[in-house]
């Protein structure tokens, strides 16, 4: 018997590599650490249904606590991984373990970005990635009337419009000018930021933060015109630190994420990384790219397990990702950055519509509000390279699925 595949990070590409190991008929020990106290569960709902009250916690778990013994997968909750011995083969915990291992997979996803603003560390002030920290986002929320926002990406969006439903009064502030800037494309940003004033968000884009105020607690926040928004609370949602750490410390390349190649392995042939914390070159799109999402989580914990099988395959995806904000729900096939023309197909007044950007003449993204058919034409074409008709695209009497024959 091998000492087997240890993966470090409990998360949705760890539960995924563990799986697929499982699946392929990997014979040896499978040991998934993660230092949390829960076991692998969805993130996506700590800013949508699970904090506006709406979905229990009991439907977070990805897996029912039976499947681990059933699968032959050691499941070890509250155990941090503190440093990889390389040389030895072994994972050294916090507690002072030592795990050895033939394969090792980092699934260590990452960290919600602090800011060093004056006032980040008091009291009241809030970041979410993980349950606990979404927990106590929401026990705040239950004592609270105002709710600041630093940030309009999509969970500083997502908690707006959870706490709405909640009653509270929510202000957002954002640096750039328009919301989502970082992944979505003007039109689709300033759309949902209409979307939110319209639910009496108080939404302000172009404002810098000069701190976060109060004496003890957080009672505001101060923009850097010093205007001063009064909150109870406050939320930091400025996007995630890839946990590299252990990776660095080892000696593994790093650039903002673990490099690893198109089968998920890193500089170290026996050490695959997976999910928000590996970076690869994508073919499809022609650089590297750090991918934040349910999908690529998945996919790529099943290429690390097909690599360590041997049956090593390719993983060049086309991204995906979704966003629901009030009943609005976002799909988003591709990456947007490098497009040079857009196709509107469908009227945003009435609420559901797509934008298709492409590159060259060759469709490289879409982003899609309550249109389903056309996103998931839209994964196809972009994976095929397609260069579909502008003019057809944006003729709402010619059916998606056309485009596919
Ligand atoms: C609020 C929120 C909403 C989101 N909404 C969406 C969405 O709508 N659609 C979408 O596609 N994606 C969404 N995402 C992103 C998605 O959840 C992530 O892409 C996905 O969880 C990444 O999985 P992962 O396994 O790489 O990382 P994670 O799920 O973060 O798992 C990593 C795990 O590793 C653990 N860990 C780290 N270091 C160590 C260590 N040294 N020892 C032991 N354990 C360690 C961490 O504690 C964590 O449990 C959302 C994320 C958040 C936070």
């Amino acid at each position: 018997m091998t000492v087997g595949t240890v993966i470090i990070g409990a998360g949705q590409a760890g539960l995924s590599a563990a799986e697929a190991l499982r699946k392929r008929g990997y014979a040896g020990p499978v040991t998934l650490l993660g230092d949390e106290a829960a076991p692998p569960y969805q993130r996506p709902p700590l800013s949508k249904g699970y904090l506006s009250g709406e979905l229990p916690a009991e439907r977070l778990w990805l897996k029912p606590e039976a499947y681990f013994d059933a699968a032959s997968i050691t499941l070890r909750t509250g155990v941090r991984a503190s440093a990889l011995d390389r040389a030895g083969r072994r994972v050294l915990t916090h507690e002072g373990e030592a795990i050895a291992y033939e394969h090792l997979i980092l699934a260590t996803g990452g960290a919600a970005r602090r800011l060093s603003l004056p006032g980040a560390d008091l009291p009241g002030v809030h970041v979410l990635r993980s349950l606990a920290e979404a927990d106590a986002l929401s026990d705040a929320l239950s004592g609270a009337r105002r709710l600041a926002i630093i940030g309009a990406g999509y969970i500083g969006l997502e908690v707006a419009a959870s706490a709405r439903k909640r009653g509270l009064e929510v202000s957002v502030l954002e640096a750039a000018d328009r919301p989502m800037a970082r992944t979505a494309s003007p039109l689709l940003g300033g759309w949902f930021g209409a979307l939110h004033r319209g639910y009496g968000v108080d939404l302000r884009v172009s404002t810098g933060v000069a701190a976060i105020t109060g004496a003890d607690r957080a009672d505001g926040v101060r923009l850097a015109d010093g205007e001063r928004v009064e909150a109870d609370l406050v939320l930091i949602a400025a996007g995630l630190v890839p946990g590299t750490q252990l990776a660095e410390a080892a000696g593994l390349d790093c650039a903002d994420g673990i490099l690893v190649d198109t089968h998920a392995r890193t500089s170290d042939p026996d050490i695959f990384a997976i999910g928000d914390v590996a970076r690869f070159d994508s073919d499809l799109y022609g650089r590297s790219i750090r991918l934040e999402s349910v999908q690529n989580a998945i996919e790529q914990g099943r290429a690390a397990a097909a690599a360590i099988c041997g049956a090593p395959a390719d993983y060049d995806p086309v991204p995906w990702f979704w966003s629901d904000q009030y009943d609005r729900k976002l799909q988003i096939a591709g990456l947007i950055e490098g497009a040079d023309a857009m196709v509107r197909r469908g009227d945003p007044e009435l609420g559901a519509f797509a934008l298709f950007h492409f590159q060259d003449g060759v469709l490289i993204a879409c982003e899609a509000v309550n249109s389903a058919p056309e996103f998931m034409t839209a994964q196809r074409l972009i994976a095929a390279r397609a260069r579909p008709d502008p003019d057809r695209l944006r003729d709402t009497t010619v059916a998606m699925r056309a485009f596919l024959s």
